[in-house]
C-alpha cells in the first residue's frame, strides 16, 4: 500500500497532523499501536489555547468527551516547606478523558485509521518511508512519501531517527509516572490542577479531584518505588487539604513523560518529522496536549507547502516550530525567575545557607 503520507501514533499530534494533512488533499495513513479508544495517563485538563486548537480543526468538543470539571482555572504548586502558588490559564480552560477525546480526534482526522496496529519499525530516505506494520499478528509493508512520528514519550522513531540524541537526552531523562485513581475527600477546589513539589530531585508530582474520583500522579525511579513517593504526596495532602482517602488504590496506570527532558527538543530529520511529546514538546508543569496539537499541525503544514520542492520538509518544519520553541524557552526563563522569588519560603524557610541551595536547585530545574 503506498500512502503520501504515514502518521505514526493517535494522539493529539499525530490526529493533529493526519486531520492537517488530510485537508491538504495527501492520502494519509494513521497507525496506532492501541486498540481505540486507548487510556492515556494523562489529568486531561486542557488550557483554552490547546482547547481552541482542537475546536478549530476538530469542530466542538462534544458533551461524551468532556469530564468535570466543566472548567479549569490553572494550576496551583504546593511546595512542601510551605507554599501556594497559582498558575492561572489566560481564561477558561476544559477537562476532559483522554480515551474518549483522542478516539473521537482519530475518528475525525480524515485519514485511514489502522488501531491496534503497531508500527514494528521504518526505514527513511528522502522522500520515501518504508514501515512495516504489526497488526492481529500479521506484518504488513506500508510506504509513504512522507512521516510523521507522534509515538509519545518512548518514541521508537526518534531512537531510529536520531539514535545520538535518543541516548544523550531521551532516554536518559524519561521519567516514569505512576497515576492512582482513588476515592475519597479533600479541601481543594476542583478547577485547580494540583502540582506539588514534594522531594526535591523526584520532580513535580500532580493531583486533580473529578467529582468524588482523586488522581495522585507521582514519578518513580528504580531506586525509590512509587508506593514511597505516593505515601510523601498523601502526607503533604493530608496537611495541607486534610485529604482522607477511602481505601487504597482503585486503579493504577504507569507511563513514561519527558518532562525532565524537558528543553530538548528534536524535531526529526529529512522526510520524516517527528511532532509531540516524542519530539520532547512537554511544558515546564509537564503539560503537553497543546504543543501535541501545535507540533502536529506544523508538522503537516511543513510537508504540504514543501511538496513539489527539492528541499526536505524538516528544514521548514524547523523554521516554522522557531517561535513555538522561543516561546517555551521565554516561558521557562521567566518561571526560572518566578520560581526563585516564591522559593524562599518554599522547600526550606528563612535565607540560610539550605535555602540558598534550594532555590539555585528549583532555579536549575525549572530553566532547563
Ligand atoms: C500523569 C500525567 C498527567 C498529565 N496531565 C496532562 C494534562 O492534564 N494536560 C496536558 O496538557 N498534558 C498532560 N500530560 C502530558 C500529556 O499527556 C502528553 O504530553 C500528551 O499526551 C502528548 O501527546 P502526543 O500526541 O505527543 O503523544 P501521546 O498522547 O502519548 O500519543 C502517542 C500515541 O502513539 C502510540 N504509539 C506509540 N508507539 C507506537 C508505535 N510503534 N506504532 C503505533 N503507535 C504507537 C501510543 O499508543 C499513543 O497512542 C500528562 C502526562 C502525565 C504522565
Amino acid at each position: 500500500m503506498y500512502y503520501d503520507a504515514m502518521v505514526m501514533g493517535a494522539g493529539p499530534a499525530g490526529c493533529m497532523a493526519a486531520r492537517a494533512l488530510s485537508d491538504a488533499g495527501f492520502k494519509v495513513v494513521l497507525c496506532e499501536r492501541e486498540r481505540l479508544p486507548r487510556d492515556k495517563t494523562c489529568g486531561g485538563f486542557l488550557s483554552p489555547q490547546a482547547a481552541s486548537l482542537v475546536e478549530e480543526a476538530f469542530g466542538p468538543i462534544p458533551a461524551s468527551c468532556r469530564d468535570v470539571p466543566e472548567t479549569v482555572r490553572g494550576a496551583r504548586l504546593l511546595c512542601a516547606g510551605g507554599g501556594d502558588y497559582e498558575l492561572p490559564f489566560s481564561g477558561p480552560g476544559i477537562s476532559v478523558l483522554r480515551s474518549r477525546l483522542d478516539a473521537h480526534l482519530a475518528a475525525h482526522c480524515g485519514a485511514e485509521v489502522m488501531d491496534a496496529c503497531e508500527v514494528g519499525d521504518f526505514r527513511a530516505e528522502r522522500f520515501h518511508v518504508t514501515a512495516r506494520l504489526i497488526t492481529g499478528g500479521r506484518e504488513e509493508k506500508v510506504e509513504a512519501t512522507y512521516l510523521v512520528a507522534a509515538d509519545g514519550a518512548e518514541s521508537m522513531a526518534l531512537r531510529l531517527l536520531r539514535p545520538e540524541f535518543h541516548r544523550l537526552y531521551a532516554a536518559t531523562h524519561l521519567e516514569r509516572s505512576m497515576l492512582v485513581l482513588s476515592q475519597g475527600e479533600m479541601d481543594w477546589d476542583q478547577e485547580w490542577i494540583g502540582l506539588a513539589l514534594v522531594r526535591k530531585g523526584m520532580g513535580i508530582a500532580r493531583f486533580f479531584v473529578k467529582g468524588d474520583l482523586i488522581g495522585l500522579a507521582v514519578n518513580h525511579d528504580a531506586a525509590r518505588g512509587w508506593r514511597d513517593e505516593l505515601d510523601g504526596l498523601i502526607a503533604l495532602l493530608g496537611e495541607r487539604t486534610g485529604l482522607r482517602l477511602h481505601g487504597d488504590v482503585m486503579r493504577r496506570i504507569s507511563a513514561s513523560n519527558r518532562m525532565a527532558a524537558a528543553g530538548h527538543y528534536s524535531l526529526g530529520a529529512g522526510s520524516a518529522l517527528i511532532a509531540g511529546e516524542a519530539a520532547g514538546l512537554l511544558d515546564p508543569w509537564g503539560f503537553g496536549i497543546r504543543l501535541a496539537l501545535e507540533s502536529g499541525r506544523v508538522a503537516a503544514e511543513s510537508l504540504a507547502e514543501s511538496a513539489g520542492e527539492r528541499i526536505t520538509p524538516h528544514i521548514r518544519y524547523r523554521y516554522r516550530m522557531q517561535e513555538i520553541l522561543e516561546r517555551e524557552v521565554k516561558q521557562r526563563r521567566d518561571l526560572s525567575a518566578g520560581v526563585g522569588d516564591l522559593d524562599t519560603t518554599s522547600l526550606s524557610a528563612g535565607g540560610s545557607r539550605a535555602a540558598r541551595r534550594d532555590r539555585r536547585a528549583l532555579r536549575r530545574r525549572f530553566s532547563r
